[in-house]
């Protein structure tokens, strides 16, 4: 009995503090960071539209969206300074032309603090076309206020880089300066998948395998333990926002846009909470292990079932017809 009185004692000590993230609700000394009320996406009319959006979410980080007059993903990056280095996420999708955007910020950023110079690193969520295809044009930067290091989306270059022992299992972990970024490896999405934990803000960067919309999963055992190991790894830290790559979702609860769509007028916000975590993880437990589509009011777990590549067939030829009203509606699209 006493045992037992013991080890409630101390299952309930425990799940205070895991909970317990600060002792007064003041945000403790997690850097702030501002979002805007709408992100631009793909219209009313593309010929206003700029390539990228550039977000201040603050001083030190800042957000750029593709647009969707250039492609349909609309991805979004991460550009994060600490007082040695910068920290790219991602180079973009189709046609997304970021070299030309990415140098301004950062020389803009140089201005702002009275500096030469800032070495980048460049690094990535993931290996899929619509976050790596800016990778050459970046690579074929040689500007010598930023000295671009390159790494490529690879399971032992990322691992390597980050210093990660044993892939998935273990943690990565890199320096910007006065600035510790975790990195955190979730294949299930694709093979070499990352998170990436700003212990500064309290930013977790989920890149496709969490967003406000579809999370394909082509591996789903794996996605499942990358989320489990996630959520271990988690605990206890806080967390001011969960960030994805992408936005899929209306902000109408449990309506996605069609596969496709450039334009999304009334888009789900961005930013996602670790509760939202939580529930991609009871979600993908309620299977046991029968992987099936299932809608949240944030998003949809979209498993790719054995012998299906991409998207299948049915859903590529949404989004062909998507895309062709879309690409005739872009100049002027209906309200
Ligand atoms: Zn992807
Ligand atoms: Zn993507």
């Amino acid at each position: 009995m006493k045992l037992l009185t013991l080890g409630l004692l101390i299952s309930n000590l425990f799940a205070i503090a895991v909970r317990a993230q600060f002792p007064e609700p003041n945000g403790g000394d997690l850097e702030r960071g501002a979002l805007p009320q709408k992100w631009m996406t793909g219209g009313p009319r593309c010929m206003e539209m700029p390539e990228w959006q550039v977000h201040e979410y603050n001083a030190d980080f800042y957000i750029l969206r593709q647009s969707g007059c250039t492609d349909a993903e609309m991805p979004f990056l991460y550009l994060i300074f600490g007082k040695d280095r910068g920290l790219l996420w991602d180079t973009g999708s189709r046609n997304g032309d970021l070299a030309p955007t990415l140098q301004r910020v950062v020389h803009l950023w140089l201005e702002r603090n009275h500096r030469e110079s800032i070495p980048l690193i460049v690094m990535h969520s993931h290996s899929h076309e619509d976050h790596v295809w800016g990778d050459s044009a970046v690579q074929a930067i040689h500007d010598p206020a930023m000295p671009i290091t390159f790494i490529p989306a690879k399971v032992a270059d990322t691992q390597d880089f980050f210093h990660v022992a044993h892939w998935p299992d273990d943690t990565g972990e890199v320096d910007l300066g006065d600035r510790a970024l975790d990195i955190i490896p979730i294949p299930g999405h694709d093979v070499v998948s990352i998170a990436l934990y700003d212990r500064r803000t309290g930013v977790l960067l989920t890149g496709d395998s969490l967003y406000p919309g579809r999370l394909y999963i082509p591996d789903f055992p794996a996605f499942q333990a990358s989320t489990e190991r996630l959520i271990a790894f988690m605990r206890g830290k806080p967390v001011a926002h969960v960030f994805g790559n992408h936005i899929e979702e209306t902000s109408t609860p449990f309506l996605d846009y069609p596969i496709g769509s450039i334009y999304h007028p009334s888009e789900h916000v961005l930013e996602l909470s670790f509760g939202t975590l939580l529930e991609l993880e009871d979600g993908l437990r309620s299977m046991n292990g029968k992987p099936r589509r299932m809608a949240f009011r944030d998003l949809t777990i979209w498993p790719l079932l054995a012998g299906e590549k991409g998207l299948g067939a049915k859903m590529e030829e949404v989004e062909k017809k998507t895309n062709a009203t879309q690409e005739h509606d872009k100049w002027n699209q209906p309200q």
